[in-house]
C-alpha cells in the first residue's frame, strides 16, 4: 500500500462495495442560494469520481459557513447538492439528518448512478465540540474514512478527526495528497534560495509564519499594511499607515533575529500613499520609505516592485502570503499583481498561501504559472508553523 509519510493514500485502496465516508470542504460563498465560487467544488470532483470508479457506496459531508443552528436555511448545501448533480451526472441526495436512520436506508441504493450529501456539519450540535456519540453514530455506518478537507484539517470536529476513530480503514483524499506533498517539499527539501513573501494585513496573524520560517528560508519581502509596523520599528515616519502599535518591538526583534543568521530582509523602500483610503481616491508615490503625516500607505511602490521582482527572479523556492495593498480596490492591486507576474515568471517552485492571495492570482489569470496554490488558508499556516493537524494525524 502507498503512503505518505505513514498515511494511506487513495490511487490504491480497495473500495467496491465499501461504505466511504468522504470528508470534503465544500465551503463555497453563497449568495441567496446562488453558488459564487465554485472553485472547492471542482477541487473536490477528482476524489470523489475516483471513489466512484473504485465501485464505493459513497457519502461526502462538508461544513459551510458559521451558522447558528440547523434552522440557519441560509447555510444549507443544497445549492452545492445541486451543483454536483449537475458536474457529475448523477443523482445527489441531501441528507437532512446525519444522525437519522435515513443513511442507513439510503446506503444500500448508492452507488455509481447515486450518491449521499449530509447536510452542513456544523448543523449537528455535536461537531465542533468533536462529541464522542456523534462521531460513533457517523461512524457505524461505514468502512472507510477518506478526508480530502485540508482546509479544515486544522480544527479538531468530529467528521474531521471523532469519525475516523471509529472506521477502521482511514487515507487521504487526492486534494490534501497533493497539498501535502508541496507543503512537505517546501519545508524539507527547498531548492535555495528560498524566499518566503509575506504581506496582508496584520503582523500578529503571521508572526507564528515568520518565526517558523526564520530557519527555514534565505530571504523575507515584507509588505502589505504589516510592512509598516516593521518601518515604524526601523524607525521610519509612516504617516497614518495602519500598523499595530504594540507589535512594533516585536518586529524589530524578528528583523534582528533575520539578520543575525545572515539573512536578507526586503521592507518597501516607495509607497502609494492616500490621504483617505476610499474607492477613486487620489494617490501618489512616495520618493522613498518616509511617508508624510496625515498620509497612509496603501500599496508598494514602482521602486519596491523592481527591488522585490529582482529578488524574486533569483528564487529557486518561494511561499506568498498575505497581498502587498490594499488589492479590493482596483488602484492599490498594482503592487499585489506585480508581485504575482514576477513569481509566475520566475522559475522557482512556488506556493501561495492565503485566501487573498490567492484571490489577486486568481484575478489576474496567472493561476496557472504557480506550482500549487494551497486550498486551506488556515490550515497551511499552521502546518508552515509546524503544528501538527488533528485531521491528518488521526489518518496515521
Ligand atoms: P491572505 O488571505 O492572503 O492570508 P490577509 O488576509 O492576511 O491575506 O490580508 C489581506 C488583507 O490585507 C486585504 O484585505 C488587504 O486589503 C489588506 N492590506 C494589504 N495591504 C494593506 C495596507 N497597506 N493597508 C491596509 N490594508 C492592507
Ligand atoms: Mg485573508
Amino acid at each position: 500500500m502507498s503512503t505518505l509519510n505513514g498515511i494511506q493514500t487513495f490511487e490504491d485502496l480497495e473500495l467496491s462495495q465499501k461504505k466511504v465516508f468522504m470528508r470534503l470542504d465544500l465551503n463555497v460563498p453563497i449568495e441567496d442560494g446562488q453558488i459564487k465560487d465554485e472553485l472547492r467544488i471542482q477541487a473536490a470532483i477528482p476524489s470523489i469520481q475516483l471513489a466512484l470508479e473504485k465501485g464505493a457506496k459513497l457519502v461526502l459531508c462538508s461544513h459551510l459557513g458559521r451558522p447558528k443552528s440547523s434552522e440557519d436555511s441560509q447555510f444549507s448545501l443544497m445549492p452545492v447538492a445541486i451543483r454536483l448533480s449537475e458536474i457529475l451526472g448523477i443523482d445527489v441526495n441531501l441528507i437532512d439528518d446525519s444522525e437519522s436512520d435515513a443513511l442507513n436506508l439510503l446506503l444500500p441504493q448508492l452507488g455509481e448512478k447515486s450518491i449521499a450529501l449530509l447536510e452542513n456539519a456544523r448543523f449537528l450540535a455535536g461537531e465542533k465540540k468533536n462529541d464522542v456519540n456523534l462521531s460513533k453514530q457517523l461512524a457505524k455506518h461505514f468502512d472507510v474514512f477518506i478526508n480530502d478537507a485540508f482546509g479544515a484539517s486544522h480544527r479538531a470536529h468530529a467528521t474531521v478527526v471523532g469519525v475516523p476513530n471509529y472506521v477502521s480503514t482511514k487515507a487521504v483524499g487526492l486534494l490534501m495528497e497533493k497539498e501535502l506533498r508541496m507543503l512537505d517539499k517546501m519545508v524539507h527539501s527547498p531548492e535555495r534560495p528560498f524566499t518566503a513573501i509575506v504581506g496582508g494585513s496584520k503582523v500578529s496573524d503571521k508572526i507564528g509564519l515568520l518565526e517558523n520560517l526564520l530557519d527555514k528560508v534565505d530571504n523575507f519581502i515584507i509588505g502589505g499594511a504589516m510592512a509598516y509596523t516593521f518601518l515604524a520599528a526601523e524607525g521610519f515616519s509612516i504617516g497614518s499607515s495602519r500598523i499595530e502599535s504594540d507589535k512594533i518591538s516585536l518586529a524589530k526583534d524578528l528583523m534582528d533575529r533575520i539578520k543575525v543568521r545572515d539573512k536578507k530582509i526586503l521592507l518597501p523602500v516607495d509607497h502609494i500613499v492616500v490621504e483617505k483610503l476610499e474607492e477613486n481616491a487620489t494617490y501618489q508615490a512616495t520618493q522613498n520609505e518616509i511617508i508624510s503625516e496625515g498620509w497612509m500607505a496603501v500599496d508598494i511602490g514602482p521602486k519596491t516592485i523592481i527591488k522585490f521582482s529582482e529578488l524574486i527572479k533569483t528564487s529557486k523556492t518561494i511561499f506568498w502570503n498575505g497581498p502587498m495593498g490594499v488589492y479590493e480596490m482596483e488602484a492599490f492591486a498594482k503592487g499585489s499583481i506585480s508581485i504575482g507576474k514576477a513569481i509566475a515568471s520566475s522559475e522557482s517552485f512556488s506556493i501561495i498561501g492565503g485566501g487573498d492571495s490567492a484571490a489577486v492570482v486568481r484575478s489576474a489569470n496567472l493561476a496557472d504559472s504557480f506550482s500549487h496554490i494551497s486550498t486551506g488558508g488556515g490550515a497551511s499556516l499552521e502546518f508552515l508553523q509546524g503544528e501538527p493537524l488533528p485531521g491528518i494525524e488521526v489518518l496515521r
